[in-house]
């Protein structure tokens, strides 16, 4: 099957690790601070907050990072599979 038009693979989140694409949870994504991958609407959201409060957000994304391959474990937001 061929379709001239592709929608784009959705990526998962470098913060909490949903999918990020149209129709699915978060159907934009902003590059992580570091370039490193892509960040959800929640990720970023919560990560400039946290910079405003004098925190360091690509410590925080690095942590959630480790957290993501380890586990869900301390994630601010729940994991959230859709389809
Ligand atoms: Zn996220």
């Amino acid at each position: 099957m061929k379709s001239p038009k592709r929608p784009p693979k959705p990526v998962r989140c470098e913060g909490c690790g949903i999918l990020v694409g149209p129709g699915y949870l978060s159907e934009q994504g902003w590059p992580a601070p570091d370039g490193q991958g892509i960040i959800c609407w929640s990720c970023r959201d919560y990560l400039s907050n946290a910079a405003k409060r004098g925190r360091d957000p690509l410590q925080l994304l690095n942590a959630w990072r480790r957290d993501l391959r380890t586990g869900f474990g301390t994630t601010p937001f729940l994991y959230s599979r859709v389809g």
